[in-house]
């Protein structure tokens, strides 16, 4: 596996890969490197193409400072799994390589399905992704790129930016969500959490659920009765529910039409972790 820690190096390693008209697949992360990571590199390696993953943690995508200081850095185990799955090159640039001359990639207005969810609760985090996204999209130049459907408003995001800044020249494949043997979505957070706790949080998938059930048997308009009793039940479990709502899937927005499809979206505290989940109804 190649690995490259310069934008400069990238820049002639692409170069050298489209002359000899290569493929590029392109998994952006943030290390820590879980099973969710992998099935994402997994699907890359389907395509005819070179698969690159970059690891790179995004200062400007994170609103708690506490969070990002505690953010997990494990290079020398994320290496291992990355060659045991055959990538071909590693992008691992240092922070103000990326950071630099970002003014071209400042948006100036997010659009509106960004205003809800994640969007209203972790204020400039849309800002950071898109500004970093667009960077290491114009470096890697990818055909083919892979996001995960846990952060479905990021991949909505991300759809948005391939639209409008690469005329849909990239193709998004958005894959699913991974959980663990408890149910609970892999996130690299979650290794802040213990077992037990782990255990308690399966119950955020559980209640999602039991919504969709109810929804499917008896119609949408149940949901706010539903949603009071499924803050309830995590908040006995000690939980903090800090959204959980009903939206278009499309658009994330309330619209009432029977031909909409509908997810629905949950982001809890669990102690001091966050955790986001979604369901399609
Ligand atoms: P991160 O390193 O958390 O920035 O995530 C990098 C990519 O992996 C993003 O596209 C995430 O949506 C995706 N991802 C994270 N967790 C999961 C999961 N449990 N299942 C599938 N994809 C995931």
């Amino acid at each position: 596996m190649d690995i490259i820690t310069t934008s400069a190096k990238m820049a002639e390693y692409i170069t050298n890969l489209k002359k000899q008209k290569c493929k590029i697949s392109y998994v952006p992360t943030m290390g820590d490197l879980h099973d969710g990571h992998i099935s994402l590199i997994q699907s890359a390696k389907k395509e005819k193409s070179k698969t690159i993953v970059s690891i790179f943690v995004n200062p400007l995508q994170f609103n708690d400072k506490s969070d990002y200081e505690n953010y997990p850095v494990t290079t020398e185990k994320d290496l291992e799994k990355l060659i045991v799955n055959n990538v071909d090159c590693l992008f691992l640039p240092a922070k103000n390589n990326i950071l630099d001359n970002l003014e071209e990639y400042k948006i100036n207005k997010l659009p509106d399905f960004l205003n809800c969810l994640c969007g209203k609760f972790r204020p400039n985090h849309f800002e950071g992704v898109y500004s970093i996204v667009r960077k290491l999209f114009d470096l890697v130049n990818p055909d083919y790129v892979y996001f995960g459907e846990k952060d479905y408003q990021q991949a909505l995001l991300i759809k948005h930016i391939i639209k409008n800044s690469y005329n849909n020249k990239i193709n998004l494949i958005i894959c699913e969500t991974i959980r663990d043997e408890f149910g609970l979505a892999m996130s690299s957070r979650n290794n802040r959490l213990s077992n037990q706790q782990k255990k308690i949080a399966s119950n955020i998938i559980k209640e999602l659920m039991k919504i969709r059930t109810k929804i499917h048997n008896e119609g949408v308009s149940l949901f706010n009765d539903l949603r009071k009793e499924a803050i309830k039940v995590l908040e006995e479990f000690g939980m903090r529910v800090e959204y959980l709502e009903l939206l278009t899937s499309e658009k994330l927005d309330k619209s009432e039409d029977k031909n909409n499809n509908y997810m629905i979206f949950i982001a809890v505290y669990l102690s001091d972790v966050r955790l986001i989940d979604n369901l399609k109804i």
